[in-house]
């Protein structure tokens, strides 16, 4: 018997995003592979960087951005970076979710709003602070997230923080980073690190996919050209 549920909470209402409940969602704090790549995840942060777009697409970086609704609805800004990578939940309002009584509604609400907002729908939770506990994931679960995901690399200021002991780069490492002033030259000298140690920054979506889709709830993805990261240069940008 999993001890996982603390109270009794309702099944989720049927909703616009057509999330289905589902079991626990699956805690990642790196991403298991062999493949020499790490990803790069931007959380909320609304320091709008006109030179982060350009960056990311001359670079080829896709990165993965967890923005709670009040950042979806307040902050167009990020509206520019959905060539570049897909928004994922953050929560409704950035509450650390072990704390409260019902997760749920932090939860299945802020996919609704990617859903409305972004027309993409979410299969990631980054839980706010990184807190959580076997309550989060399976609030997460039936809210119909699959992964919820930490991190094993922060970039808080100009250069990587490794969570761990771990004296480098390791394969499926995800750097936690956030939308704020100095990320565009930190990112540069993260990238540089990155390539230096044998690395490329993968597509996170490509390595955590969603799980049980169908094809109706996957196409709405933004169009990514990036997961070939050694090929030529895509053209990212619609309309370029
Ligand atoms: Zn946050």
């Amino acid at each position: 018997m999993e001890q996982v549920a603390v109270t009794q909470e309702p099944s989720p209402r049927p909703t616009a995003s057509g999330l289905k409940s589902r079991g626990p969602a699956q805690v990642v704090h790196s991403v298991d592979t062999e493949d020499k790549v790490v990803f790069i995840t931007i959380d909320d942060g609304l320091y709008e960087d006109p030179e982060l777009l350009a960056f990311l697409t001359d670079e080829r970086i896709p990165i993965t951005a967890f923005l709670t609704t009040g950042t979806i609805v307040s902050w167009p800004y990020w509206k520019g970076l959905e060539p570049v990578g897909s928004i994922q939940n953050h929560t409704v309002t950035h509450t650390a979710l072990p704390k409260m009584a019902n997760p749920q509604s932090e939860i299945c609400d802020a996919n609704e709003d990617i859903v409305e907002q972004a027309g993409q729908v979410p299969w990631m939770l980054r839980p706010p602070y990184g807190a959580y506990n076997a309550s989060t994931l399976a609030a997460a679960g039936r809210c119909g997230l699959d992964w919820v995901v930490h991190w094993s690399v922060s970039l808080p200021g100009k250069r990587l923080e490794y969570q761990t002991k771990q004296a480098g780069l390791e394969p499926g490492d995800i750097i936690l980073t956030h939308f704020r002033e100095g990320l565009v030259p930190a990112l540069r000298r993260a990238v540089k690190d990155i390539r230096r140690q044998g690395f490329e920054v993968g597509r996170l979506e490509d390595y955590l996919t969603p799980r049980g889709r169908t094809d109706d709830q996957t196409d709405s993805l933004p169009e990514m050209a990036m997961a070939t990261q050694t090929e030529s240069r895509a053209v990212l940008v619609p309309g370029s």
